[in-house]
């Protein structure tokens, strides 16, 4: 089985590509329940968790967007955090361009600072939102077997956007689970162990993420649902974009089925809320244990992108994998893969156009269970 790591089962060119793709199908499987609670998302798009934004097809957003921003990046300087945020911070300005129908607050005002000349270590603003979370699966696996690296990295990311140190600790999560799911076999992932090793990684908890962290270690002693522990946080209406909500809520539905993608990401977007993210980072963590080969086939081949598409996404890890190996052997850099921009306009303007029409069909019935 030459090539293959020994202990670990899945190969890491499929690993890097379960983090994107993954990405990819939790970000569009959720998009179009984002922002309505649990009960109004069954009432509209029924029990059964499936592409259902145009034509039984699946679209992606920002959550996607940013983490193929940062795959490009990684490309770009993989060993040089400051060049990395450069390199990422321009694609940001020219994202913000494309007019993307959806962008955080936090992120919009910190693009908008770096576009009147902010550099990327002083645009970003005080938020705790999940934005930053949403894009750091991809270092995670990256940069697995490189904690300084990873959370260097994770802070270049962070600070482009965000400054609030909660939305930092956050994103740092996501990625130390994302290289956890990588650098093991699914049923050698145990959630008790796994958060005593978290607890550990994230040095400076605040009191907020401590409690948080206890709370989840109770839940999953009892070995409870992630509705059960969402509850405990008190979203039962929907997860919010709060970091310290969105994160130990994927991670909970990670941990809950570390070997199944589907059922790990149809749980979490069961929760409603900021379903779109919440897939996504659940689909980039669970992507990373599994590989691209272990998400259903369905979900994969229902994403309907471009410039974006599945066969770029698979160009990208193709060229991820020789750049970060895990196995010891030196990098082979095989350059940065470059977007096809010009298509990207256009898709935005048909995409913000089945947005809206989402947004209309919200305001029709069947009503009941809120917004
Ligand atoms: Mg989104």
């Amino acid at each position: 089985m030459r090539g293959m790591p020994p202990s670990t089962g899945v190969v890491r060119r499929d690993r890097i590509a379960g983090v994107l793709l993954g990405t990819a199908v939790g970000d569009a499987l959720g998009l179009p329940r984002e922002g309505l609670s649990p009960q109004r998302a069954q009432r509209i798009f029924g029990d059964d968790v499936r592409h259902a934004l145009v034509h039984g097809r699946g679209m992606v957003s920002d959550d996607t967007e940013h983490t193929c921003l940062v795959a490009q990046s990684l490309l770009a300087a993989p060993d040089d955090a400051t060049r990395f945020a450069e390199s990422l911070a321009w694609k940001l300005r020219f994202w913000l361009l494309g007019l993307p129908a959806g962008v955080g607050l936090g992120t919009a005002r910190a693009i908008a600072k770096l576009w009147v000349g902010f550099g990327p270590s002083s645009s970003g603003v005080c938020s705790a939102g999940n934005g930053p979370a949403m894009r750091a699966a991809v270092v995670g696996v990256c940069h697995a077997t490189d904690r300084s690296a990873m959370r260097s990295f994770i802070r270049a990311s962070t600070r482009i956007t965000h400054t609030d140190e909660r939305a930092e600790r956050a994103a740092f999560l996501v990625a130390f689970a994302t290289a956890y799911a990588a650098t093991r076999r699914a049923d050698e992932v145990v959630p008790a162990m796994f958060l005593r090793a978290a607890r550990t990684a994230v040095w400076d908890a605040d009191e907020e993420l401590s409690g948080i962290l206890t709370v989840m270690e109770e839940h999953v002693a009892r070995g409870v649902s992630v509705q059960e522990f969402a509850s405990a946080l008190g979203l039962t209406r929907g997860v919010s974009g709060y970091a310290y909500h969105t994160v130990p809520v994927a991670l909970y539905a990670w941990l809950s089925h570390p070997g199944d993608f589907r059922a790990a990401v149809t749980d979490v977007i069961r929760l409603g809320g900021d379903t779109d993210t919440t897939g996504a980072i659940v689909g980039g963590i669970c992507g990373a244990g599994v590989g691209a080969s272990g998400i259903p086939r369905a979900w994969i081949d229902g994403l309907w992108e471009w410039p974006r598409s599945v066969a770029w996404m698979n160009d990208l890890a193709d060229r991820l994998a020789p750049q970060f190996p895990d196995d010891g052997s030196p990098p082979v850099s095989v350059g940065e893969l470059p977007l096809a921009w010009p298509l990207v306009l256009p898709r935005n303007v048909m995409f913000l156009a089945i947005v809206l029409g989402h947004g209309f069909r919200r305001l029709l019935p069947p009503y009941g269970g809120g917004t």
